[in-house]
């Protein structure tokens, strides 16, 4: 097997490791014959595996039991929707802080049901940054606070959460979920994909905070679309083998040493690509220093002429998916949980003889 240096922004590197188990699982699971994927998700089988997996991620993020976990489907983009048809109503305000592509496609849905307040946009620099807490105008009242708490595209992410006054934010988690801990007694939501750091797309995972969940609206809102309907029991078929493998990983996590070990990871890769950026002018970082990435590291090259060629020779060191996102260009290194730091050094080594030769 040779496999690549992955920096693939999602759907992004799995551990090896999970994905041998999960070979392992998808021929046959616990002697039965059968696998995961040729179940019931009413059997025993599939209820132990969502309530590990419900287990972990409550003992991963110190969600005690405040919080019910779901695992849905529809991608991170369709929580762009069922967040506030759930919770804005059309006489009421959501806060949306406004970091980038994905913060917008949340605004965009968000106004279908109510008023959106921006309370800091950075888009008028490029999105090159995330607000300081003195930088939110906060409305009046609003009945939750969306973010984005990494930006996938541009490469910024917030160093910690955002200060609320108390309003329960509502995260769109999903290209730094589980890459570090959080404070989650501040969240009234966190969502994300599965696809960036915790398993393969096709499954969303939703937590929600039990008390505002009983704010929740459910006058006109579609049985499946109201979250109460997924908290109380399984509701339809879930992506259970994309379940199974989520529940892999978090067994993964935890057994490397839990979000602390992961922070503490993440922050090294990213501290060695940076510096790297950072030693002279060849490569521009392309946001702000104080807002960049751990997950997702943006920069340019001199000419897009000489950023075409770096990815050219980049993959034939097996150096793959490094192209920034169509919509701004340049380059983008995506180290999520499962990338390992060898990939990083490779990347950097990569990165310097190119620049001794370009620069
Ligand atoms: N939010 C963020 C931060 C993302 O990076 C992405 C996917 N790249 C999405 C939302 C959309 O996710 P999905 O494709 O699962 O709907």
């Amino acid at each position: 097997m040779n496999r690549v240096h992955n920096f693939s922004a999602g759907p992004a590197i799995l551990p090896v490791e999970v994905l041998k188990k999960a070979t392992e699982g998808l021929l046959e699971y616990k002697n039965k014959g059968r696998s995961i994927a040729e179940m019931s998700h009413r059997s025993p089988e599939y209820e132990a595996i969502d309530q590990q997996a419900k287990s972990r991620l409550t003992e991963l993020l110190g969600l005690g039991d405040d919080f019910k976990i779901m695992f849905l489907q529809g991608g991170a983009s369709s929580q762009f929707m069922m967040a506030p048809y759930n919770f804005l109503r059309e006489d009421q305000t959501a806060d949306y802080i406004d970091t980038g592509r994905w913060s917008n496609k949340a605004i965009k849905e968000a106004k279908l049901f109510g008023n959106v307040h921006r309370p800091y946009s950075s888009s008028d620099s490029g999105y090159d940054r995330v607000p300081e807490n003195h930088e939110l105008d906060l409305s009046d009242d609003p009945v939750y606070v969306h973010f984005t708490s990494n930006n996938t595209v541009a490469g910024t992410q917030f160093p910690s959460e955002p200060e609320t006054d108390g309003v329960p934010l509502v995260c769109d988690a999903s290209s730094d979920f589980l890459s570090r801990p959080i404070d989650a007694s501040r969240y009234g939501i966190i969502y994300a994909g599965a696809q960036k750091n915790v398993g393969p797309a096709g499954v969303t995972i939703v937590i929600i905070r039990k008390d505002f969940l009983n704010r929740a609206n459910t006058e006109n809102v579609p049985t499946i679309l109201q979250y109460q309907t997924h908290t109380e029991k399984i509701f339809n078929t879930p992506p259970a083998f994309n379940v199974y493998m989520v529940n892999l990983v978090l067994g993964w996590i935890q057994d490397k040493g839990g979000l602390a070990h992961f922070k503490q990871y993440n922050e090294e890769k990213a501290g060695l690509l940076y510096d790297e950026i950072d030693k002279d002018d060849f490569y521009r970082g392309a946001v702000e220093k104080d807002s960049r990435s751990i997950m997702n590291a943006t920069f340019r090259l001199p000419s897009e002429e000489l950023e075409q060629q770096f990815l050219e020779e980049a993959e034939e060191h097996d150096l793959y998916t490094l192209k920034g996102h169509r919509s701004v260009g340049g380059i983008r290194a995506s180290m999520y949980n499962a990338c390992p730091r060898e990939s990083v050094e490779t990347l950097v080594n990569f990165m310097d003889d190119f620049r001794a030769q370009n620069g």
